[in-house]
């Protein structure tokens, strides 16, 4: 999806934060329902993986965008909202291992579960469909209005980009 006309989103609401974190809420929520079949211990586990990987994501990835790189204490975006910056800002190109952070820890999160899911087909359809759900809409979504130009997956035409 194209969004002509439309400003590149320099600020986000708290709107699309309730949004997207909803949105994502689903397949994390099925995950642990599917993990949680084995006791707590695997729950704190994947939750514990989770953290874990949103940390390094948040060093490795975060720390160049933008809505990280500006002034101002806390983070406000589609995932974060009113989180310290815990990590110096990095503005400038993803380097190699920032790009490996960047799709292995996702890569990580995802396929955690999959064991549990497997067993039980219910849950692993609503994880699948979910989890494409989500990230279908952020895709068409936000990526060609996304201010992050460092991004891999940034769809905003070059001269959208230097007109800003
Ligand atoms: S918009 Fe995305 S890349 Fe930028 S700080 Fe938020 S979660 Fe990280």
């Amino acid at each position: 999806m194209t969004h002509p006309g439309n400003p590149l989103r320099n600020q986000y609401g708290f709107g699309d934060f309730l949004f997207y974190t909803t949105l994502f809420a689903v397949p994390l929520v099925t995950a642990v329902l599917a993990v949680a079949r084995d006791g707590l211990g695997p729950v704190i586990a994947y939750l514990v993986v989770f953290l874990a990987m949103v940390g390094l994501i948040l060093k490795f990835f975060c720390t160049r965008c933008p809505h990280y790189t500006r002034g101002g204490k806390t983070l406000r975006c589609v995932f974060f909202w009113g989180l310290p910056k815990f990590f110096p800002p990095r503005p400038g190109a993803l380097d190699r291992g920032d790009k490996a952070v960047a799709f292995a820890a996702p890569t990580v999160v995802a396929l955690f579960p999959v064991y549990w899911l497997m067993e039980q087909p219910g849950l692993l359809v609503i994880y699948v469909l979910s989890a494409a759900v989500a990230a279908t809409a952020l895709r068409r979504m936000e990526c060609d209005r996304c201010i992050y130009f460092e991004c891999p997956s940034n769809k905003v035409p070059d001269d959208r980009r230097s007109a800003s």
